[in-house]
Formats: C-alpha cells, structure tokens, sequence
C-alpha cells in the first residue's frame, strides 16, 4: 500500500492505496497553522498502520514555491510562500522515519500531472501540460516522459500575460500584480466582482468564461511555443466552470493564429478537462510514493 499526502492552500488530503480504483482510506483536513496540520496527517497513517495496514511509501505533494532538489538543505520546505505562517514549513520532515519508509516529495501540480498521465485525460501522452486554475494557477509539465524541473518547479501561473483591451483591474499578485494567476484566478475572479466564483449568477459566469479563458489562452499559448505539448489539461476549481475549457480552446486557436499550423492544435481536445478531477493530486502522491519505492530499491 502506498499513502499520500496533498497539500493545497485550503485543505490537505491523505490517501492510502495503489490507484483510483483502489482507494482504502482517504481523510481531508482543513488547513490550520503547519504543525498541527501536519501532525493531523501524521496521526491519518498512525491509524493506518495501527489498523495493521502495510505501507511501503508516502508521497508528499505540496502547494509551492517549494525546494525539490534533494541534496539541497532545504529540501521538502516550501520557500517564499505569501500563506502566513507557512515559508520555510518541512513538508518531509514529518513523515521521514516516523514510518520506516521512504517519502517523496514533489508539488501539487506535478502530482496532479502525473495522476492526469497514468490514469486521466493525458494517458499514453509523452509531452503535456496540467494546468490547475483556482485559489491559484500553477502547472506541471511532462516533456518526453519526464517531470520538467530545474534549478526548481514550473510556476506557469506567474507568466506574464498580455493585457486585454479594455481591462483596467489591477491584478492581485504579490509579486507581480497583473501575472496570469493575478488576473485570472480564483481570487482575481472575486476581486473584480466582489464575491466568489461559486456565487455568480448566470450574466457574471458568462462574462467570468470569457474573462478567463482569454488570460489563460495568452498564459498557455506561451507553453505551446516553450514547451510543444501534445494536450493542455485543465484542472481546479475554476477550470471546472461548464464552458471553460471549450472556451479556453478557441480563444487558444485564435491567439496561435495559425503558427506553426499543427492540425493537433486545432483538435476539440488538445485543450481538455482533467480526467481524475479533484482526485488528480491526491491519487498524483501515490505516483510519488511509488518513485518513492522504486528509488529506494534501485
Ligand atoms: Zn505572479
């Protein structure tokens, strides 16, 4: 069995399993201050393995900036996040030798990318992108086979974007103001309308498709010409808006105005919803665990 531990902004989510088909246990947890957050998930797989439940590996997956490379000091923290209380949290550390097992460590997205690749809408594809749209944007890429990473992890939600005529609002990054995550989240799209995205009427979901769709065709048409993916996948919980994704295709189409010319750009699924939906970074830490595994016994 192997278990898993993702951690968005708003709630972790623990599972214990091998795929989407089979899941034994599963909690979620709201996120509250980091130790006794992490000490809730720790205590998930105490119960687990009290209950007599074997776990081989555990595969952390974590909202980011976070620092991947394994010699490094720093390694399983996440670094400069702006959520109080979090820069500088062990995400590893907790979960390392409280079980006897190997912990991999990864982000959100790249979990959700992996998932979205072994079982979902990117199965038997060699290059895409998972692109999660809500409380932020973030993206994990698979180029020929492998998880893109470097001195560190994508941050797709940060490009910048080209601004859409007429648009006076602000952006509401931090770091960036008018990035692609400060206008087009979740929390871009509440900031211009003064509530949430679950709670527009019809008129302002309409007008929020359009909105967003554009920011993320100008976001994603910088990844088609970086990174030549075969399909985008979309995830998160504003890129589950019915329409979003359709939407996201054609204004994509139009931006890549014909250039190079590939008829795979113009196929109704090179920009898709994701497969696993909100399963996609849970079961994505089971990918993990399993390198985790395979690593320690290679
Ligand atoms: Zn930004």
């Amino acid at each position: 069995m192997l278990g898993g531990v993702e951690a968005g902004g708003t709630k972790v989510v623990c599972v214990i399993g091998n795929g989407p088909d089979e899941i034994e246990r599963t909690t979620r947890i709201e996120v509250a201050e980091p130790e006794a957050t992490l000490a809730a998930a720790v205590r998930f797989f105490r119960g687990a393995v009290d209950d007599g439940i074997v776990l081989d590996a555990i595969g952390v997956g974590s909202f980011g900036p976070v620092e991947l490379r394994p010699d490094h000091p720093r390694f399983g923290c996440i670094t400069n996040t702006p959520k109080p209380g979090w820069a500088g949290t062990d995400m590893v550390g907790p979960f390392t030798g409280v079980f006897g097992v190997p912990v991999g460590f990864d982000t959100d997205v790249n979990a959700a990318a992996m998932a979205e690749g072994r079982w979902g809408a990117a199965r038997g594809l060699g290059s895409f992108v998972y692109l999660t749209v809500g409380t932020g944007i973030g993206g994990g890429a698979i180029v020929d086979g492998r998880l893109l990473r470097g001195l560190g992890h994508p941050e797709m939600g940060h490009v910048p974007v080209p601004r859409r005529p007429g648009d006076t609002f602000d952006g509401i990054c931090p770091f960036h103001g008018d990035c692609l995550e400060g206008m087009a989240s979740g929390p871009a799209v509440a900031a211009r309308l003064g509530r949430r995205a679950e709670d527009l009427g019809v008129t302002d979901r309409q007008a929020t498709v359009v909105l967003v769709s554009w920011y993320l065709a100008a976001g994603v048409s910088s990844l088609v010409y970086a990174l030549a993916p075969e399909r985008i996948v979309v995830g998160g919980g504003l890129g589950s808006m019915p329409g979003l994704v359709a939407a996201t295709r054609a204004a994509l189409e139009d931006r890549l105005g014909g250039y190079p010319g590939l008829p795979e750009h113009e196929d109704l699924d090179f920009v898709a919803p994701a497969g696993l939906g909100g399963m996609a970074g849970p079961l994505g830490t089971l990918v993990i665990a399993e390198r985790a595994a395979a690593a320690e016994v290679g």
